[in-house]
């Protein structure tokens, strides 16, 4: 099911359900968007049940301290990847960073460019993936340093697990430049395997689980990165601020939306005419031509159709409509979220004000910030391979 990113799903859940029982490092969890709104189907649940509540409960009977939300780096992704965009259109095409804007928070995507099409590479945005800011931040950002001095000096380490609906997520954890911030990657099915090995009735667990703080505030802007097109839409609404054009567009941009394997496009006043890929074979069938060169400001792609909701690492389904109703769970979460906007994350507000100083600072770029290269597709699976020995060793 994963298009170039690691093929298979590594046994770590065994890890780490071995590290935490051990109880030798404080541990902390963060759990992707897409994955509340599809574990109940590993325990008959109906496809588009939200079990955010119940997955909090779960994962702390299995042992983590801290459970927090991906959805929070998702906040951060949207604070710095619109900002970037706002810059790149200040000086189009300058230097090391091009338009269109490619997103870049899907490693499937990103593998996918590296070994493929080089040539695109200052098309991505530089912007961490949600996983790898929340990771940064956990490992050696504000949360590192509030659990003391040792922590804060790196001498001792939290135990950092994600839970995400992807396989290839795995592969990112590992990538140049950011292996170390997260410890193990588990997919959605992989925490229901570890659900059921610890003998916890996920049916029977309290819906009032909630997430730990500062790194699991989020808004409905966050949550909709589980959706082909919804990296775009919260971006599109955090830009409109920047722009001080708010008030003046809609929320919501149905035109981006749904679970086709199409090109979207929308023309977004104020910003430019975007365009949303879902799946590989929509971004390849757009890269045919140069129009995309001169049509689109930005593009966001996702490697798996539907977006993460169909990612991998999520429960198998005979449901022909699976796709959909997750989505629509997804949708209604956003709808319901107080907040809608990522720059209205106060626990985001406050990380700038303090730690991180601006979006786009020499702070933020230095922590949220990476890099990417051409690489040969043989490298990659021998990156996968020796990791996977190491960790099996380990
Ligand atoms: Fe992973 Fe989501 Fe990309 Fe699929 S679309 S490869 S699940 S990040």
């Amino acid at each position: 099911a994963c298009p170039v990113g690691a093929l298979i799903e590594t046994p770590h859940w065994h890890q780490v359900l071995h590290t935490l029982a051990q109880r030798r490092r404080i541990s902390a969890v963060q759990v992707a968007p897409a994955t509340r709104v599809a574990i109940g189907e590993e325990f008959g649940m109906a496809p588009g049940t939200v079990s955010t509540g119940k997955m909090i409960s779960a994962l702390r009977q299995l042992g983590f301290d801290y459970v927090f939300d991906s959805n929070f780096g998702a906040d951060l992704t949207i604070m710095e990847e619109a900002t970037e965009l706002l810059e790149r259109r200040k000086t189009p095409n300058a230097g090391n960073a091009k338009l269109p804007l490619f997103t870049s928070c899907c490693p499937g995507w990103v593998n996918w460019v590296e070994i493929n099409r080089p040539d695109l590479l200052l098309h991505l945005s530089t912007t961490k993936s949600p996983q790898q800011m929340h990771g940064a931040l956990t490992k050696r950002g504000a949360f590192a340093g509030s659990l003391g001095p040792a922590f804060a000096a790196g001498q001792t380490e939290p135990y950092v697990v994600s839970v995400m609906p992807c396989t290839a997520k795995k592969d990112e954890a590992v990538r140049p430049g950011v292996s170390g911030d997260i410890d193990h990657v588990v997919t959605t099915r992989e925490l229901a395997r570890m659900i059921k090995a610890r003998g916890i009735a996920f049916h029977a667990l309290p819906d009032d689980g909630a997430f730990d703080h500062p790194l699991g505030a989020s808004t409905g802007a966050a949550q909709i990165f589980a959706a082909s097109g919804g990296v775009m839409e919260a971006m599109v609404r955090t830009a409109a601020h920047l722009l001080g054009m708010e008030q003046a567009l809609p929320l919501e941009w149905q035109p981006l939306r749904g679970v086709d394997q199409s090109v979207k496009s929308a023309q977004i006043p104020g910003i430019g005419r975007v365009a949303i890929c879902n799946g590989i074979a929509a971004a390849q069938r757009m890269l045919q031509t140069e129009a995309w060169r001169e049509q689109f400001i930005a593009i966001e792609v996702m490697a798996c159709a539907g977006g993460c909701l169909g990612g991998g690492g999520e429960p198998k389904s005979m449901d022909p409509l699976v796709l959909e109703k997750r989505m629509r769970a997804v949708y209604a979460i956003d709808q319901q979220a107080p907040l809608r906007r990522s720059h209205e994350n106060r626990e985001v507000q406050a990380l700038y004000a303090g730690q991180l100083q601006a979006p786009g600072s020499a702070r933020a770029r230095a922590l949220l910030h990476t890099s990417y290269a051409a690489r040969r597709s043989t490298r990659l699976l021998l990156m996968r391979f020796l990791d996977c020995v190491d960790r099996r060793d380990g």
